[in-house]
Order: structure tokens, then sequence, then C-alpha cells
């Protein structure tokens, strides 16, 4: 969203803010850290928490007014906050509703988590989306990453997402224009907000064949990754078909950062999994900075081992001070160029 960046904000602003949605809970000088899954990371010069996408609607009227940037926040299971924290307005979507539409479609706010979603088919028996129990985070991160799971991607089954634009307009946008691929969407170009998204829904199903299937999926997700330990899911997107990997290497992060002899390794209280290399965990007290550390050591450890330069799958949010390569972009946080469909370590 548009502004100049700056750091901190007015008094007026906040005030300004608390007038327009009165139900927010606005929040100065507020830590962000606990309000992601990796737990690291600096405060928010002001952050707005929000279950109704009338008050997400409002308050980032009330921030263009203002010349205020906005970074959303969803779940917090894809970012790393920086230690220096978020300047301008953190939007921190949480709640909201599930409606039916149609007897093949439902429309689920972007605060709604994807494990409530999930939950909330399988009762009714409306099936398609229990393999994404277990995704940690919010239908609107889940829409604006593209969220993939074993080879197939959340955009599926998706046939809508009405996004608020940075001119303030809503607009109901058809799946075929969201520019999904693997790891991407037109919100991480756009710095839209995801406000809510119609999902495709088979009815009939039997609401325990449904439950089953969503604790398969989480029993494998236990079995692969390191659930108990803060992390941000994978780290690194797969190779995709088009960067050559050695022989005999599957195309996946995980397995390139093994190969480099990484499992393991440490930067101040970051690790990299020993179950799981794509998943870097933090102790409590880490700094966001220890895990920057850590992503660059595999990044170069992998282009010396195999030759394969892996770009990042979650979302640098806030200050950093690294070289010129990544630039910031305090409305929608940084990440590296996606890359094209691949098999997932998911
Ligand atoms: C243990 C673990 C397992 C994981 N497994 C998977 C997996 O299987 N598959 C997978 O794809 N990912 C996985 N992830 C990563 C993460 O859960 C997903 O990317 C998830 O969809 C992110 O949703 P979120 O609400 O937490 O987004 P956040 O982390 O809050 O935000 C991520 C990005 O989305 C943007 N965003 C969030 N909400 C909105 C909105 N309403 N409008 C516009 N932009 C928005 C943010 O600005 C940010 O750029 C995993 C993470 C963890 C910790």
């Amino acid at each position: 969203m548009g502004g100049a960046a700056m750091t901190g904000v007015s008094h007026e602003f906040v005030e300004a803010l608390r007038a327009a949605a009165p139900t927010a809970v606005i929040e100065r000088e507020a830590p962000l850290a606990r309000f992601t899954t990796m737990r690291v990371g600096g405060p928010a010069d002001v952050l707005a928490s929000v279950s109704s996408t009338r008050d997400a609607e409002v308050l980032v009227g009330v921030a263009r007014a203002h010349r205020v940037p906005v970074t959303v926040l969803g779940g917090g299971s894809n970012v790393l906050v920086s230690d220096a924290g978020v300047r301008g307005l953190t939007l921190r979507i949480h709640g909201g509703d599930v409606i039916q539409t149609d007897a093949h479609g439902v429309r689920v706010d972007a605060g709604v988590t994807m494990n409530g979603l999930v939950r909330w088919l399988a009762g009714r028996g409306l099936a398609g989306l229990e393999a994404w129990a277990g995704t940690p985070g919010t239908v609107g991160g889940a829409i604006c990453g593209n969220a993939h799971f074993q080879g197939r991607l959340i955009s599926e089954h998706v046939r809508s997402v009405r996004i608020l634009q940075r001119s303030g307009q809503v607009e109901d946008v058809p799946a075929e224009a969201m520019a999904f691929g693997y790891d991407r969407s037109r919100i991480q170009q756009s710095g839209d907000v995801v406000l809510s998204v119609v999902f495709a829904v088979t009815p009939g199903a039997s609401p325990d064949a449904l439950r089953a299937e969503a604790r398969a999926s989480l029993a494998f997700r236990k079995r692969t990754q390191p659930l108990h330990q803060a992390s941000a899911g994978c780290i690194f997107q797969n190779p995709g078909p088009a960067t050559p990997v050695p022989d005999g290497v599957p195309r996946s992060a995980g397995a390139l950062i093994d190969r480099a002899g990484l499992k393991g390794a440490r930067a101040g209280g970051a690790l990299v999994s020993p179950l799981h290399a794509n998943f870097i965990v933090a102790a409590p007290g880490s700094r966001a900075a220890d895990v920057r550390a850590l992503v660059e050591r595999c990044r170069e450890a992998v282009a010396q081992a195999s030759g394969v330069r892996l770009d990042e799958e979650i979302v640098y949010l806030g200050d950093w001070e690294v070289g010129p390569a990544l630039p910031l972009d305090c409305a929608r946080g940084t990440r590296a160029r996606p890359s094209p469909p691949s098999e997932s370590d998911h």
C-alpha cells in the first residue's frame, strides 16, 4: 500500500484508526514475534488486529489518507519479521465467517484459519480441502503465497478472490486472473489485501471420511516436520524444472541442503532442523538476524555443493539491513523471485 517510508507514526494517525474502527484492537510499538510461528522479530509501529473485512477496508483507507505504509499479516506462519520491526501500520487479519454460497461453493473471510475452514467443511460433508488440514495460517496468507501440499496448489480450489486494491476499490477477481503459480499470486506484486475467497467444494461426502483424510494429512506432517518447534515452514522454494540439479538428487530444497551437509547447522539460536533440512527452527530468545544468517549460509552452501541457487519461500517483513540484491517494500514484504512449479517438499 502506498505512502512514503517513515519511522514511527503520529498520535493523530493512531487516533484516526481508533475512531474509524472502534472494535479493532490498535496497539502502538506492538511486539510482533507473538503473532508469528517463528516467534522472532521486533515491533510494529502500530498494529491493528481486525476480524471484520469492513474494518480492514476502513483502516487501509485511513492509512492511505495519512500516507502511512501498510503491511498485512495473517497467521504469521510464512514470514520472518526483522529485529528492527515494521514501520507504519501492520494490519493483522484474523477470524471471520464461512458461508455456503451454493451447493458447490463457500465464501470464506481472509482471516479464517485453514484448519478452521477444513473443520467447518468436514462437519457439513463438503469435500475438496481436507488434505490441507495442518497448513498453518489463514486463508488470506494461503492465497497470497498459493499454498502447496504434496504437489497440489490451493488455487486449484479457488473460484474467485475478493480483493481490496491500493486505490481503495473492492473487486471480485476470478481465479484465472489471479496469476497463480507455484508459490505465487498477483497479490505479491500488487500489494492488494485479500478480503475473502470463494472455494469450489463437492457436497455429499461423509464427514467421518473427510475427518479421516484430514487426520492422515496431519499425521504425515507430524512425521516429517518439526511441528513442536518455532519455524516458518519451508524456508526455500524447490528448484523448478528449468534449474539443473545434480544426478540422483531430488528436486527438493531440503535434499539439497542436506547434501550440502547443513542439517543441524546453527547461527545463534537458529538451527537447520535435523528432521527436515528445509526448516530452520528458532530457540526462544533467538534473533531474526540469526535466522537470516542461517538462510544465507544454506543458500551459499547449496550453490557451492550443487550449483543450484535457492530462492526463499518465506517473506521478509520490516526493515532489513541487507545488500542491494534485496530491495525492501514495506507494503508486502520482500521475497526472492518465484520459481516455476516443481515437486513439493511439504
Ligand atoms: C509447520 C509449518 C508447516 C507449513 N506447511 C506448509 C505447507 O504444507 N504448504 C505451504 O504452502 N506452506 C506451508 N507453511 C507456510 C505457511 O503456513 C503458509 O504459507 C500459509 O499459507 C501462510 O499463511 P499466513 O496466514 O500465516 O500468512 P502470513 O505468514 O501471515 O503472511 C504470508 C504473506 O501473505 C501476506 N498476507 C497474509 N494475509 C494476507 C491478506 N489477507 N491479504 C494480502 N496478503 C496477505 C503477508 O503480507 C505475507 O506477505 C508451513 C508453515 C509452518 C510453520
